[in-house]
């Protein structure tokens, strides 16, 4: 399957490489939603979020917290927003896992989507579903951690 990301890494496709390491590289996003707007990769293939493995996870947060602050200090930024996009209802257009960082200016634009008011109950409804989804693979987020 043709990867824009691992056409990168492979030197195969352009881009303008700000850092890379053993496991990840960054890259400036060519459709910046702000002029610095950075992406930080696993060299590695994975889809999405959910099947990085924990040691690839830690690699990539670790770098993306040190790239983030270079990119805030470099353009100037007010602030940051570090996001990934899971599924094409998310936004996702590459299936190869990535965080964007992007650099954020006061007053630049509103990222607030209209917020949804909970029924009566249905709290509690929500938070029970999510609360039974995660004690099922309690063990193995728990053989994860270090
Ligand atoms: P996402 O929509 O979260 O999957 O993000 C994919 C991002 O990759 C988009 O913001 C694109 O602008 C960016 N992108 C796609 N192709 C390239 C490329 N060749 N070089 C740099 N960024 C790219
Ligand atoms: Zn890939």
């Amino acid at each position: 399957m043709e990867c824009i990301f691992c056409n990168i890494i492979k030197r195969n496709a352009e881009a303008e490489i700000v850092f890379e390491d053993d496991n990840i590289i960054a890259f400036l996003d060519i459709q910046p939603i702000n002029y610095g707007h950075t992406l930080v990769v696993p060299k590695k293939h994975y889809d999405n979020f959910l099947t990085l493995p924990a040691e690839e996870l830690n690699n990539i947060t670790l770098a993306t917290q040190y790239i983030a602050g270079a990119v805030k200090r470099s353009v100037k930024a007010d602030g940051f927003n570090v996001i990934t996009n899971n599924g094409d209802s998310a936004g996702q257009t590459v299936y190869h896992f990535h965080f964007h960082i992007i650099p954020r200016f006061d007053e630049d634009f509103n990222f607030k989507p209209r917020l949804k008011d909970y029924s009566t109950g249905s709290l509690k409804e929500y938070a029970d579903k999510i609360r039974f989804a995660v004690s099922k693979y309690k063990d193995i987020y728990n053989g994860q951690k270090n």
